[in-house]
């Protein structure tokens, strides 16, 4: 069956370059002669029908910005069984041959839904945690890393001036990556991550302690969301060694901000993929980049991988930290 009429939506948490990735599905699909709907508010937008056709302008101007021009959302509804109806009602009655859905794994959970009902779906994984197993880099994480780099460095200006331990929540429920990785880039002293259990003595006194022996005087202790209690580790730290010693949760901010080059190109190749893959009369696929190629995996297939924690990466964030 030719492929004449996609659709494009942005599902769940949002993250920085999913507007280069929509930019470049629209593109690629109107450059091959396909007609392109822009799906707005995730999958709230296929329930309700708030969908616009879109021309090669109506990506204009996009490339460059956080967030998503066509907003995102949860929607509770698209998991009921009416609600999904009312979802594959709306791409049949406007003849969509197949949709691109750019989220996280719970985005795609929801497009293998709508594949097993007959319409053709392509995943591009736009996440800030890292967390897709098969895909080496998500949409948004290399952006959210600079940010919360960026935000840290500034922490370190004044917790430097002031001999004190800053105590920092970032993003990363479940996974680590974004805390680990960061946390090796500001020269944080400990990073606790969900994926590693941790002592409190062993892992952040005693290794304070080890390090003001040889005259540091400053601290940053990077912590994942998935552990928090920053306020409470922050007060318990103080306690115990005397340093003065504040939390700070980085929060939503770590979300927003334009996207970095890696960002863009990532989401540009991963846009113009998706639509070959549809093109190409290929669904319920998830594209993904191993080892800088652009490539595709089966969206369960992807769903039931588990993505090993970094532990070589975390031994070394240790070893030099000292
Ligand atoms: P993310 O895509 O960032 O992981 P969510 O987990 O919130 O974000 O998922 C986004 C949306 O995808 C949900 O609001 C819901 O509409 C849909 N979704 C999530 N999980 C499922 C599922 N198991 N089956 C069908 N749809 C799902």
């Amino acid at each position: 069956m030719a492929i004449k009429k996609i659709a494009v939506l942005t599902s769940g948490g949002d993250a920085p370059g999913m507007n280069a990735a929509v930019r470049a599905v629209v593109r690629t699909a109107l450059g091959r002669g396909v007609d392109v709907y822009a799906v707005y508010r995730g999958y709230n937008g296929l329930i309700n029908g708030d969908v616009k056709e879109m021309n090669l302008r109506s990506v204009s101007d996009i490339i460059h910005r956080g967030g998503t021009a066509l907003y995102s959302a949860r929607s509770p509804e698209f998991c009921t069984e009416e609600g999904m109806n009312k979802a594959v009602d709306t791409c049949k009655k406007l003849g969509i041959d197949g949709l691109v859905v750019i989220g996280g794994d719970g985005s795609f959970r929801g497009a293998q839904d709508l594949c097993r009902r007959g319409v053709p779906c392509i995943g591009i994984p736009g996440t800030i945690d890292n967390d897709i197993s098969c895909c080496e880099h998500t949409i948004g994480y290399d952006t959210a890393l600079n940010t919360c780099m960026e935000m840290i460095d500034r922490l370190r200006d004044t917790s430097e001036s002031h001999d004190r331990c800053s105590v920092v929540e970032v993003m990363g429920r479940h996974a680590g990556y974004l805390a680990l990785n960061v946390g090796i880039a500001v020269g944080a002293t400990t990073i606790l991550v969900p994926e590693v259990p941790y002592d409190f003595e062993r892992d952040i006194i005693d290794r304070m302690k080890k390090t003001a022996a040889t005259g540091k005087k400053h601290f940053i202790i990077i912590v994942a969301e998935g552990i928090g209690r920053v306020e409470e580790l922050a007060k318990r730290i103080e306690e115990e060694t005397g340093v003065e010693s504040r939390a700070t949760i980085l929060g939503h901010v770590q979300r927003g901000g334009n996207p970095t080059v890696y960002d863009r190109v990532l989401a540009s190749r991963m846009g113009n993929y998706a639509v070959e893959l549809l093109l190409s009369g290929k669904s319920k696929r998830v594209v993904t980049i191993q080892q800088d190629r652009i490539t595709d995996f089966d969206i369960e297939e992807a769903l039931k991988m588990k993505k090993s924690f970094d532990s070589e990466l975390y031994r070394v964030a240790h070893e030099i930290s000292i």
